[in-house]
């Protein structure tokens, strides 16, 4: 008998994605500015001088400029108190013009980046980092909460596939930081799917990854995730971004790879993120959605 042909896998391009849900922030908030008068505002704070928190930076600047919004920059020398710092985010909490905050990860080491987090207004928390946003989360409060850009990402490439329903699905997440793999595990619970969490610490993860119809990895380690850890038709979800050194006398000397392995999976898979151009193009255009969010409920709508 012949072998039944395998269907093609879906590369779940982020690009198409993103778009859409950037048209249609550009579309609300020009609604919202008519209606209203109230013009969305974001505030982007960076200390230090990064070149890949800057260029994160740039881009957040651009995007919501071409959404319609007001958008501020702060750029602080590294050596910024965590006092200045906080007197910032006051300033910036009081300023009825702005709607969304967003303090550029990570801060010079002198500072403790969760307590900065909590010293930011929870309505103007676009991030979603704060202690009220996560509880919102976690207890289902999602209309008024800020979700986390980048598992709120995720969930759209997912529903794009299988639709928002997961009942049924088992889904594992790699990773249990509390911007990616916490905040990812919740939002599939909601979405009713049976959730498992792997981490560093877990036995025998590629039998866990099998088990996955929906598996995303959040780790940070380059192309970790092999073949054979996926479940034939599994939606593979990639959120790794990790610089690799190219073999000498490239072109260029690096490139960016994710957590799984892109050429060995993609024939496994039934739909699979690449990376670049995946999950990466998703997490702005959702910082955008969640900064019309929060002027939309500043504004009473
Ligand atoms: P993190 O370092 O805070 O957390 C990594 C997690 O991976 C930890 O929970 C750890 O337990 C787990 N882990 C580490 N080694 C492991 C192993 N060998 N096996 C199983 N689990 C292991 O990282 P993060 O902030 O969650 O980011 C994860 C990755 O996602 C990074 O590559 C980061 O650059 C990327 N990222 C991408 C976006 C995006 O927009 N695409 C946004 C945020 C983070």
């Amino acid at each position: 008998m012949e072998a039944a042909l395998k269907a093609e896998t879906t590369i779940l391009s982020g690009k198409p994605i993103a778009e859409r849900v950037l048209s249609t922030v550009r579309q609300e908030t020009a609604d919202l500015i008519a209606k209203t008068g109230v013009q969305p505002g974001i505030a982007v704070v960076i200390a230090g001088t990064d070149p890949a928190s800057q260029l994160y930076v740039r881009s957040k600047g651009k995007r919501a400029i071409e959404c319609g919004f007001k958008s501020v920059e702060h750029k602080l020398d590294e050596t910024v108190s965590e006092e200045e710092l906080m007197a910032l985010l006051h300033t910036l909490n009081a300023d009825p013009s702005i709607h969304g905050i967003l303090v550029q990860l990570p801060l010079p080491s002198h500072i403790n980046e969760a307590r900065i987090i909590q010293e930011i207004d929870p309505a103007k928390d676009v991030d979603g980092f704060h202690l009220i946003n996560v509880g919102k989360l976690t207890t289902g409060m999602t209309e008024t909460a800020a979700i986390p850009c980048t598992p709120a990402g995720c969930m759209i490439l997912i529903e794009e596939v299988i639709g928002k329903d997961l009942s049924g699905k088992s889904a594992v997440v790699i990773g249990r930081s509390n911007i990616v793999g916490k905040p990812m595990a919740s939002l599939l619970l909601q979405a009713n799917a049976t959730v498992t969490i792997a981490h560093s610490r877990t036995k025998d993860l590629p039998s866990v990854c099998r088990q996955a119809d929906i598996l995303v990895a959040a780790v940070g380690r380059p192309e970790m995730v092999k073949a054979n850890w996926i479940k034939p038709g599994a939606i593979v979800i990639d959120v790794g971004i990790n610089r690799v050194a190219n073999p000498p006398g490239s072109e260029k000397p690096h490139r960016i790879v994710g957590d799984v392995d892109f050429e060995d999976c993609k024939d496994v898979a039934s739909a699979i993120t690449p990376v670049p151009g995946g999950v990466g193009v998703m997490t702005i255009a959702l910082l955008m959605a969640n900064t019309l969010k929060a002027a939309k409920i500043a504004a009473g709508k």
